[in-house]
């Protein structure tokens, strides 16, 4: 386990596993945690790799390689997303998986945490075959997921109709319709109203909390890195909040108009041309350049191991308001912490989307569904109380939010462990 005083080494600094836990130790330091019970804390309770064969368009066999890490059921059944990607590794998803379990705990919904992921590159692949993907996948998991013990939901490169073939395999082998065993369906089939948004409308939530936290008055300059579910609606709501969004970017690269983008323009042409590349009146830059930019307020939504010990003495924005899981590491988080850069942590800053899957599987249970304007008061409410539950450990320990996140987080996952003791 690392010195909780000592930040990760260089080579360790892009693992977003030794990232968790060097937070983690920090924690429960301040927290005076028993030995004994940080080691529960600091390991998965469970994880699966499995083969998946499939047959693609052209004939031949592809086998890839899939996980599922629970890495805590001491509060209800695993909660995270699955994700598609070529980057995918074991410690990635070991860490999104107990990132999981801290933000389920921060917002105080009845879950563990979990994640998946499968190495794969679903731009080149047919719907067919990511069909055929994802339900090989789900019957590898079979073992181990339920709505009582494993919920998962999208992610990265994942969306409602996966979501859909995982939920109708699972049905499949239960000989009954099982909707709660993933959130994040399509509405009409399980799905939420205001799932889609929540994850992004938390973001803005917590983005219009921290400025009045920080006392900022008027318009803000907003930049957003990543224009997928969680930041290209997260930068259309925080636009209607009354925000000027200055840049946006997608893995292609930026656009940037100081004057402001007209963000339902942003989302439209995005759909149109496949990338945000050549938006009419912007100017194109790189994803480096972005996340440098003048600005008020930050918005990583893209993914892990952003801003880092090289760019963040460059950052200029005064607030970020973490989109992704991960953007930021330790040894980043101290030095935006001395330039005096408020940073609301993405356990707590995109906790939206757990929040409504929460709603999701409540209302699969009850077979009852609720309008969107319940959905989306009843997170407001939750995400503000969750923000001032952060705010104020920050302030007792006289540590940043993400810190005060973690303390939140770590210490109703430990009563939990403390009450339910060992089994034996
Ligand atoms: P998405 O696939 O919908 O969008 C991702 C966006 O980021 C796309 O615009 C993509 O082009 C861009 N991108 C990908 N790699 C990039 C890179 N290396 N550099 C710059 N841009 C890049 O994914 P999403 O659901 O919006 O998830 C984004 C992040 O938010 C992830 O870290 C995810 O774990 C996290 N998150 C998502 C949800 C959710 O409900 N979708 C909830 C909580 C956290």
């Amino acid at each position: 386990m690392p010195d909780a005083a000592q930040a990760p080494s260089a080579r360790a600094e892009f693992n977003p596993f030794v990232q968790m836990q060097h937070r983690l130790d920090k924690a429960t330091g301040l927290l005076h945690l028993d030995e004994g019970l940080v080691e529960i804390l600091s390991t998965p309770h469970q994880e699966l790799t499995v083969a998946i064969p499939v047959s693609m368009d052209d004939g031949s066999m592809r086998v890839f390689t899939g996980y599922r890490v629970q890495h805590s059921v001491a509060r209800g059944p695993a909660k995270g997303g699955i994700r598609y990607a070529p980057d995918v590794h074991l410690d990635e998803v070991r860490a999104l998986a107990a990132w999981m379990t801290w933000k389920c705990a921060v917002v105080n919904v009845p879950f563990g945490g979990g994640k998946g992921g499968i190495i794969c590159d679903p731009r080149r692949m047919s719907p067919g075959e990511l069909e055929r993907l994802t339900r090989r996948y789900t019957a590898n998991l079979l073992d181990i997921i339920g709505p009582e013990r494993d919920v998962p939901a999208p992610d990265m490169n994942t969306n409602d109709q996966i979501m859909a073939w995982f939920m109708d395999t699972y049905s499949m082998h239960q000989r009954s319709t099982q909707t709660a065993i993933v959130t994040g369906k399509p509405v009409g089939l399980g799905g939420s109203k205001g799932r889609t948004i929540a994850t992004g409308l938390g973001v803005a939530i917590s983005a219009r909390e921290a400025l009045r936290y920080s006392n900022f008055e008027g318009p803000a300059r907003v930049v957003v890195q990543g224009c997928g579910n969680v930041g290209g609606l997260g930068a259309k709501l925080i636009q209607e909040d009354g925000h000027q969004v200055i840049g946006i970017s997608d893995m292609y690269g930026a656009i940037h108009n100081p004057k402001g983008l007209d963000m339902p323009a942003v989302l439209d042409y995005l759909k149109k041309n496949g990338r945000l590349e050549g938006f009419p009146g912007s100017e194109n830059l790189t994803n480096n350049e972005l996340l440098e930019l003048d600005c008020d307020v930050l918005v990583p939504a893209a993914t892990e191991n952003q801003i880092h010990s090289q760019n963040a003495e460059r950052i200029q924005a005064k607030l970020i308001v973490e989109g992704a899981n991960g953007p930021t590491s330790a040894a980043a988080d101290d030095i935006l912490q001395d330039k005096g850069v408020l940073v609301v942590p993405d356990i707590l800053a995109n906790a939206g989307g757990v929040t409504v899957s929460y709603f999701e599987w409540v209302q699969d249970r009850m077979g009852y569904f609720w309008e969107e304007k319940d959905v989306c008061e009843r997170l407001d409410r939750i995400m503000v109380s969750a923000f001032r539950d952060v705010a104020e450990a920050a302030d007792k320990h006289q540590t940043n939010m993400r810190i005060g996140a973690y303390l939140v987080g770590v210490e109703r996952v430990a009563y939990c462990h403390n009450l339910r003791g060992i089994y034996a």
